[in-house]
């Protein structure tokens, strides 16, 4: 029996690693949240506190129902991060990380022999030994192990906190047939709705029908593959760079005026550009987008010569903000595309040497100093925003985001 993909997934992660950080917190119920308020949820609870039902979302005041003993920690996005970092590395050593899917997630490949079920639980093994070793032994993980990164992610949700489970194709029907289809990550409220009224309830049965049928059931692309992939197939590419990088930002009240959302604009245009730069690309259009209070959007794409310079990106947008609307602005997004091939340092006719200077030594006493050491004049005032927020989805950049 085989498996393909090695899953894993930090249990508890935020709240694992304020226990690792501060050993008075081990062993007892604690909840990380964003801010000490009654009425703010909890970002993640520890297993002791999970046993009390508290867990992601609930609202401070009903954990303290729940558990009156429950200790609360606020945030500390920074030190998430860097015990992100620590874990890749960690795992690195047993087994090359092939993906990052969020600041918890990360998947290997598993290559020849490491694909025999026994080897492959051996590894499974070696990796979460290795976290608790080289991280720390708060920091434990749940490892799935399966045909394709989908079934992995279920494997590793099979058994927490601390579990090694795998599921071979052969096994697909005995461990998860009898499990509901929004086990599936990727089948929301929405899908399993639609699946339901199609007579599609347990994992069984997608198996049991023609692919056809499938088809039909699931409408699109997406969920079509998914379908696929719980039969076991793998459409795992090798990894290639981002195609496109984004960053987007929610303006604060008093930053929701055209001038404001500008300042942020240029913000994101100098941090998108800073990290073109780090990855040697360059991009060749800028796509901006401002969503209004009223739900409305302004939204447009500018071309250009590749480049990475910020000054001559802020130009570009200067002139196509001269369009925007004179609405009230809540939100402000960037997205940089047609992005060269990386780590190819291409001098370019088009380059002003003059600004080019000018992003390098930017970069570099941002690079020394910390972020936002160096920063243009215009968004002086607005430093402190559009840090990176930390998510399940986005890891930030401790050089560019802290
Ligand atoms: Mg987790």
């Amino acid at each position: 029996m085989k498996v393909k993909w090695l899953l894993v997934d930090l249990n508890s992660f935020f709240a694992s690693c304020e226990q690792q950080d501060d050993p008075t917190l081990r062993g007892r119920p604690i909840a990380v949240v964003p801010m000490f308020a009654e009425n703010t949820s909890v970002l993640a609870a520890s297993y002791e506190a999970k046993k009390f039902g508290i867990k992601t979302g609930t609202k401070v005041f009903e954990a303290r129902k729940l558990c009156p003993d429950i200790k609360f920690v606020c945030t500390g996005h920074k030190k998430y991060v860097q015990y992100h970092h620590k874990i890749i590395e960690a795992v690195n050593k047993v087994c090359p990380v092939h993906k990052v899917l969020s600041i918890d997630e990360m998947v290997c490949q598993l290559l020849g022999r490491e694909q025999e079920l026994e080897n492959a639980l051996e590894i499974g093994r070696k990796v979460k030994q290795i976290i608790l070793d080289d991280v720390g032994i708060c920091l434990t993980s749940s490892v799935g192990l399966g045909a394709n990164i989908t079934i992995a992610k279920i494997a590793s949700d099979l058994q927490k906190p601390d579990g090694l489970v795998a599921i071979p194709q052969e096994q697909l029907v005995e461990k998860i047939g009898h499990l509901d289809i929004n086990i599936i990550s990727g089948v929301g409220p929405n899908m399993k709705n639609r699946l339901n009224q199609k007579g599609f309830f347990k994992i069984n049965d997608l198996l049991k029908v023609s692919e056809s049928q499938l088809q039909n059931a699931w409408g699109s692309i997406v969920g079509l593959r998914l379908a696929k992939e719980i039969r076991g197939e793998d459409f795992s590419r090798p990894e290639n760079k981002s195609a496109s990088f984004s960053h987007e930002h929610v303006l604060p009240p008093d930053l929701r005026s055209r001038q404001g959302a500008y300042q942020i604009i240029q913000k994101l245009v100098f941090k998108g550009c800073s990290r073109l730069r780090d990855d040697k690309r360059k991009a060749q259009a800028l796509g901006l987008s401002i969503r209004y209070m009223d739900q409305t959007k302004f939204e447009v794409s500018i071309q250009f010569t590749e480049s990475d310079d910020s000054f001559y990106l802020m130009r570009e947008v200067e002139k196509a903000y001269r369009k925007v609307t004179l609405k009230k602005p809540i939100k402000v997004g960037i997205v940089l595309s047609g992005l060269t091939e990386p780590g190819v340092e291409q001098f370019s006719f088009f380059d002003n040497q003059k600004s080019h200077k000018l992003n390098q030594v930017m970069d570099l006493i941002n690079d020394k100093h910390g972020a936002n050491s160096i920063v243009s004049a215009a968004h002086l005032d607005v430093v402190d925003e559009a840090k990176a927020r930390i998510s399940f989805s986005h890891i930030p950049d401790l050089k560019r985001d802290y």
